[in-house]
């Protein structure tokens, strides 16, 4: 049913909350290069956005020809290092927290671990504690599947209907529709058409206009990309 205002914003954490799919791809581009496997920033991110773990080690073996167990523990340890020394909130999005009037939390397809290390890194960290930190490590079934956003919801209290989730990944988009919330897709690194197959209600490529559609969340007639 339509509402004036939702009752929860439920933020995925990487590249909504914090600038780390930017870095991850970068190292992710350096790692193939260094093993011989010369490919664009745009061409990584086209790849590998979005990807579970698993399916981007299958990748990067076909690719170089490094079997998983020897390629995951560099990438991570590269990744984090990179995070420590340059990770940023996503542009934009302290201003949107500042202003909003709705209660939020972050539900992150990632461990909890590094979702403590990248808000604490980008001083997030106080604004989802406690208990409005949500991680893939709670639920039976990662995103695409509902499990961690209806978890989110009930450990908050708010039906699900009244929850509006912001992603900017394919994946995280399904999961919130499957979740029966309002979804909105942020397109700055992930191509808006990518966003709005998975059923995006309205996608945007700048922080600034995420208020705008929050106010008009859960409204029919406001479905739109900006
Ligand atoms: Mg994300």
């Amino acid at each position: 049913m339509p509402r004036s205002r939702p009752s929860l914003i439920i933020f995925d954490c990487d590249g909504v909350l914090v600038d780390s799919e930017r870095i991850s791809h970068l190292v992710l581009q350096q790692l193939l290069a260094e093993r011989g496997v010369h490919i664009g920033f745009d061409e990584a991110v086209s790849r590998f956005m979005g990807s579970s773990m698993p399916h981007t080690l299958d990748v990067v073996r076909q690719m170089t020809g490094v079997p998983p167990e020897e390629f995951l523990p560099v990438f991570r340890d590269r990744t984090y290092e990179a995070f420590a020394e340059r990770l940023e909130p996503v542009a934009g999005i302290l201003a949107v927290l500042d202003d909003l009037a709705e209660p939020y939390c972050v539900a992150s397809n990632g461990p909890r671990a590094k979702m403590e290390l990248t808000l604490g890194r980008t001083g997030l960290l106080g604004r989802f504690l406690p208990g409005r930190l949500f991680s893939a490590d709670d639920v039976a079934n990662p995103k695409p599947a509902p499990d961690l956003f209806l978890h989110a919801a009930a450990r908050m209290a708010v039906p699900p209907e009244a929850c509006v989730v912001v992603e900017d990944t394919p994946t995280g988009v399904r999961a919130a529709r499957a979740a029966g919330m309002w979804a909105l897709g942020y397109c700055a690194m992930t191509p808006m058409d990518r966003l709005q197959a998975a059923g995006a209600h309205a996608t945007f490529g700048s922080m600034s206009l995420l208020p705008a559609l929050l106010a008009s969340a859960g409204m029919p007639d406001q479905a739109s990309s900006l």
